[in-house]
Order: structure tokens, then sequence, then C-alpha cells
């Protein structure tokens, strides 16, 4: 950033200030991550500087010929990472390759149905305030009371009585393996379109730690930044025959033009997750977040489903008598830096939670294995019980401080 810090010094200081944050904190938001040097690289290209409306060879502008390779190039790796039929890379978020797949799918005013954010869906799933259920009409399905994981009976019988076009699968707060299998079953049953919002799982599902929706799902959209490692963005994957209707969604259905350097940092990312290593990754994401569940259940706190397949957890903080805001507010002072989340039923607005969510993505980028998992466990509990003794919180912040500075963030991924 030299050339910032010469010619904008204010700005250059709060990035700067922000990444001795995320070097000197513990990152456990469960969708966040640390991208490589060359993601990095590929990200501040000059390729932002090109327009490039439309599709490769189809394009609106001259001068596109770089663009359409790296552009083709990125969906090739995407096709080979996820063995799809066809790929569209240029969604700018995860929320806009939802937002363009139902447009490409349905009419206004089609029903969706989704599972409730409150219990682990997306806000673009059919949430009231969302354009997913103020354009289309959106039913919903949730989690058992008593498992805390999704009843596919009860899931059935609401997909019988409220005929969806679309059911969407996928979550941003659960704990547990989907069964692509049963949605699909479900969906053909009822005559629905399957769509799978993969954009927490993606890197799973890369590192084939996670069953693939792929083989079962109409369209499968996604993130690229969360466990999969990527820059900030998304992209859909869908059968052959939705493609025309898909890529139409994204272009002209909801944005303009491409944000070509993210998608060559995309082609980079993908290009990461086919290499052996991102399998070693993913298995040690889950066998972190699973050593961490156990030790966090040892020592008494109780987990939401009772542990963890993926990458993240839940943590019922209501037997404590604490609010998840309390506890993400004591936790990041004390250099461990979690969200609130509601839990399933929760008696608590979102604002103020029962719950807090965390995961082990990135804290698994720097190298950390099972041993720093039970030791930030007991670290996160020390913090909870003592969570109004300044003394203790800043104890731990040294301690964690010591940690970050034995696993620095790597720039290069092996
Ligand atoms: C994160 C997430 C999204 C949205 O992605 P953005 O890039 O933040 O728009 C959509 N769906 C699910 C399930 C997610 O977890």
């Amino acid at each position: 950033m030299n050339l910032l810090y010469r010619s904008d010094s204010e700005v250059a200081r709060i990035i700067q200030a922000d990444w001795e944050r995320q070097q000197s904190r513990l990152q456990m938001i469960p969708s966040e991550n640390y991208i490589s040097g060359s993601v990095a690289e590929a990200t501040a290209s000059m390729l932002t500087n090109k327009y490039a409306e439309g599709y490769p060879g189809q394009r609106y502008y001259e001068g596109c010929e770089y663009a359409d390779q790296i552009e083709e190039l990125a969906k090739r790796r995407a096709l080979e990472l996820f063995g799809a039929e066809h790929a569209n890379v240029q969604p700018h978020s995860g929320s806009q390759a939802n937002m363009s797949a139902y447009l490409g799918l349905l009419e206004p005013g089609d029903k969706i149905m989704g599972m409730k954010l409150s219990e682990g869906g997306h806000l673009t799933h059919g949430h009231p305030v969302n354009f997913s259920a103020r354009w289309f009409r959106s039913a919903s399905y949730g989690v058992d009371r008593e498992t805390e994981t999704i009843d596919y009976d009860e899931l059935r019988r609401t997909a019988l009585k409220e005929r969806p076009k679309v059911i969407v699968t996928g979550a941003t707060a659960y704990p547990r393996i989907l069964d692509f299998r049963k949605f699909r079953e479900i969906a053909d049953e009822v005559g629905a379109l399957l769509m799978v919002d993969m954009a927490h799982i993606a890197g799973l599902v890369a590192g084939g730690v996670h069953p693939s929706p792929v083989p079962w799902a109409d369209v499968v959209t996604s993130s690229t930044h969360k466990t999969l490692r990527g820059p900030r963005g998304g992209f859909i994957l869908c059968k052959a025959k939705y493609a025309r209707k898909i890529d139409k969604g994204v272009f002209p259905g909801v944005q303009g033009g491409p944000l070509m350097h993210v998608i060559a940092a995309k082609a980079v990312a993908f290009g990461e997750a086919l290499r052996p290593s991102f399998r070693t990754y993913a298995e040690r994401v889950v066998k972190n977040a699973k050593t961490l569940a156990e030790e966090l259940e040892s020592l008494g706190l109780r987990l939401v489903s009772g542990g963890t397949d993926v990458h993240l957890l839940l943590v019922d903080l209501s037997p404590l008598g604490m609010t998840g805001r309390d506890a993400a507010r004591a936790l990041d002072r004390a250099g461990i830096t979690v969200n609130k989340n509601t839990i399933p039923f929760d008696s608590k607005p979102p604002t103020v939670t029962s719950g807090i969510r965390m995961g082990t993505p990135a804290l698994t980028t720097r190298g950390m294995g099972e041993e720093e998992m039970r030791t930030i466990a007991r670290m996160i509990v020390r913090v909870l019980e003592h969570m109004d003794e300044e003394r203790v919180i800043k104890e731990v912040r040294e301690e964690v401080h010591h940690m970050c500075e034995r696993f620095p963030i790597p720039e290069v991924f092996e």
C-alpha cells in the first residue's frame, strides 16, 4: 500500500488498522476467512477498469478479449471443481446470485419455500423484510423443537400444503449435514424446482467433506468468500436446461457490468480449491469444529442440535442466563470475534439473541489445530464466566495475542 500511504494516508491508515485487527484477534465468524496473496492481487488488478456487459463472445463493449478469457477460465474451473453442467461466475455476491436465480426461474408473485432465518436460513430465502418475500410469495420451514434438526416429514407436509414453485435449502446457521436427496424427493413430489444455496458450505463441498448438492439440485447458488476462501462474490451452477434462464436472470435481469477483477480472483480461488491441499484444509476445518464443540460441551455449554458436522456451531446461552449480544461483545473485547445469533425458538429478538455462532474456517487457514481449539474453548468459557471482570478479559486478550503471533496469516497456501 506504499502508493496509497503517500497519496491518501487517511484511507491507508484505516485499511492498515483493520488488517492489524484481523491479525491480532481470533476470527471465529464462520462466514469469514482469509484469502491468499494471489487472490488479493487478482482482486486489486486493473481488470476493474473494463466494462464487459454480456457474456464471453457476446459483449456489448469492444476490447473484451481478455475479459472473455478470464471469465471462460473461471467458468471452466468452477465446472471442474463442482462437476456441474453450467456455471455463471458473474454474481456480485451470494444475495445477488439468489436474486438472479429467482428472477430467472420465477414470475413475480410465484411462491418460494425456504428455511426460516431464525432457525438457520438466510434473508434471501423468503424473509418478510427481503425482496424474496416482497416480490414473491414465501412459505417457510424450520427445525424440530426436540432435535433442532430439519424434520423431513414435516417439511414434506408443509411443501404439500404450500405447493411452492421453488424449494430453497442451504443455511447460514445450521450445524448439520443437509440431506439433498430428501429435498429432491420432496421437490419432485410437489412438482417444485430445487435450489440449493451452498454459500456457507461451498468449500466443504469442494473439499469433499459435505455431500455435493450438484447431482440433486436444479440450481445451486453460492458465495465465494466463506469456506471457499475466495474474493467477496457469488456464482451459480445449474443443469444445462436452465442455463439460459439463469444467465438472463444475472444479466440483464439483475446486474450491469461484471466485476472482471473479482472474476479473475474467483478463477484463482477455484484453482486453489482444485489442489489436493484444499481437501486437507476442508477436513481440518470440520475436525477443528468438532473438537471445539466437544470441548465446549465438556465445559458445560449447550450446543444447538448437540454438536456439529460442518464448520460452525451454535451455543445456547440461555441456561447461563446470558444473551448472545452481551457474550459476543465480551468475547470481542477479549480478542475472540464471534457473532450473536438466534437459536431455534429463541425468545429474544435478533438484536439480542440467546445464542452465539462460531466457526473454524479462518482459524484453520492460519494453521491452528485441535490443541488450539481446546485452548480456545477454555478461553471462551473463562470469558463467559467472568464477563464483567476486566482483569480476566485482559488476561485472555494477552493469551489470544500470543496465539495469533504463533500462527501468522499465511500469504501463500500450500
Ligand atoms: C452468506 C450467505 C448469503 C449471502 O451472501 P452475500 O455475499 O453476503 O450476499 C446467501 N445465502 C446464504 C445461505 C449465506 O450464508
